[in-house]
């Protein structure tokens, strides 16, 4: 075994900066009861990576229950305060496809929020953990009949239409219920959020929601008159979800100038006020130290400002607010601790026509329990977990156990030099779109989920067997 040489790499991407100390901790990245214990170890309400490794093995996904509610906590605080006065508060779905169990349906519901879901499987997990049907949503670019009328025979208090076809099928399917359909109209505004941009286009080239393009002759303003005239449809307002990890406020507050002026439009035409105003989520929060989020009070304090403005020039009463944040609630509470295992360094060409190392650490998991940087090119960080080192730090790339070349966990990351088997790694950030994302690639066994309450760790959903696996299987 080689050693790597430490120091900075040029095969670095430019946003990773050399870590001056690499047991450092940047605490955008980790919930907020985690730090490194006095024995160097990473610890998490002061309960040791170590004996957590021990207690329930790796990968394993813990996440700080404490964090988790507390993030909860400030977006409905902070929404409601900022738009007390404007709209007499702001009703916070939890995106539960971000994150969902029966336990994590419980905590947003007492944490005093409510829970959108996105299919027959999400509205199941919300009724089992007793979420007020009240205080559900449903979403789908492609409800089923089924999943429609479930929902309406639950009662749940919104269903987030996304096609004139979905809005004519669930008219029939309540009125054959003898049940009013409580509707919201998932609109396209035209702002596509990239993830460190926007840009308004005209047109909007993908699957969700209804086009507003056209004003009240749009596809949305047909559903609007449609819904309006349906006795058993009780259009409650409109709705819009710009895109995800976003960072910058710009493309939230033109969505909502735009859908405000839509319903403006709405009420001059129609003679109707509608109530609410959903803005949807997809607030960003940091995976690598380049990621400055913003906190839910400077999210809130800025959209209620072009709401108030808005509001004022189109002289209309401001809707009750809704917004959806998951990521931002789930994913910064958890993080994934794998075992380190095999370890290489390669040789790579870099631009300057030199030869540079790069370490590859492989871990015990992988694409099937985090397959965003497969899906999504998506960035993480790691940290040596069990233990501090004196180590320097070497560009290392920390990959997963599956039969694919493309099975990155941290693409770029420095390491100490001495990271080798038996180590523990954490990775940040994961408590989102991870464990609803995993998958049982090449038969691996799915992680168990911890949570750490009150210094206490708490099983909250065991890891997979290898009966799991062949639980299914069937005429054999
Ligand atoms: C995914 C989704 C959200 C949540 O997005 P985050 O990026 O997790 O905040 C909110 N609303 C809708 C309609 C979604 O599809």
């Amino acid at each position: 075994m080689t050693a790597a040489t430490t120091g900075p790499s040029p095969l670095a991407p430019a946003w990773l900066e050399y870590p001056e100390d690499p047991n450092a901790l940047a605490p955008q990245l980790w919930a907020s009861g985690v730090q490194r214990n006095d024995d160097g170890q990473i610890a998490v309400q002061g309960l040791g990576v170590s004996q957590l490794a021990r207690d329930h093995g790796t990968p394993l996904l813990v996440l700080d229950e404490d964090d988790f509610r507390g993030r909860a906590r400030a977006f409905r605080d902070a929404f409601d305060e900022a738009f007390a006065d404007l709209c007499g508060g702001v009703d916070v779905y939890y995106a539960g496809k971000s994150f969902l169990c029966t336990a994590a349906a419980r905590w947003v519901a007492e944490e005093g929020l409510r829970l959108d879901t996105a299919s027959g499987g999400e509205l199941a997990a919300a009724l089992r953990a007793g979420v007020e049907p009240a205080h559900i949503g449903l979403h789908g670019n492609n409800k089923s009949d089924a999943e429609m009328r479930r929902a309406l025979q639950a009662g749940v208090g919104r269903i987030v239409v996304d096609s004139l076809d979905e809005l004519d099928r669930l008219t029939e399917l309540a009125a054959e219920a003898g049940a009013v359909a409580p509707v919201m109209l998932r609109l396209t505004p035209g702002v596509h959020a990239h993830t460190h941009e926007f840009i308004a286009t005209a047109h909007e080239d993908q699957k969700f929601g209804l086009s507003m393009a056209g004003g009240l002759a749009s596809q949305a303003g047909q559903a609007v008159a449609r819904a309006l005239a349906a006795e058993s449809v009780d259009l409650r307002g409109l709705h819009c979800h710009i895109g995800s990890q976003i960072f910058e406020a710009e493309g939230f507050g033109v969505a909502a100038e735009k859908l405000l002026g839509f319903l403006a439009e709405i009420a001059a035409e129609h003679g109707v006020a509608l109530e609410e105003l959903d803005l949807g989520g997809g607030h960003g929060i940091a995976y690598t130290p380049a990621d400055t989020p913003r906190t839910p009070a400077d999210i809130a304090t800025t959209l209620a400002g072009v709401v108030r403005g808005a509001c004022t020039k189109l002289g209309i009463r401001c809707p009750r607010i809704s917004i959806e944040p998951g990521r931002a609630i789930s994913g910064p509470a958890g993080f994934t601790l794998y075992e380190a295992g095999v370890r290489k360094t390669v040789t790579v060409d870099g631009a300057d026509g030199t030869t540079h190392p790069r370490r590859y650490v492989s871990v015990d998991g992988g694409m099937s329990d985090n397959p965003r940087p497969v899906l999504y090119e998506a960035d993480y960080s790691v940290a040596l977990a069990s233990r501090t080192s004196a180590s320097g730090a070497v560009l290392s790339r920390v990959v997963g156990k599956h039969c694919e070349s493309g099975d990155l966990v941290v693409k770029d990351a420095y390491l100490p030099e001495d990271v080798g088997r038996g180590d523990l790694l954490a990775v940040p950030a994961t408590g989102a779109y991870c464990h609803s994302l995993s998958s049982n690639y090449n038969m691996l066994t799915r992680p168990a989920v911890v949570a750490v309450r009150d210094g206490r760790a708490r099983v909250i959903i065991r890891r997979e067997t290898e009966d799991d696996l062949f639980a299914r299987e069937t005429g054999l």
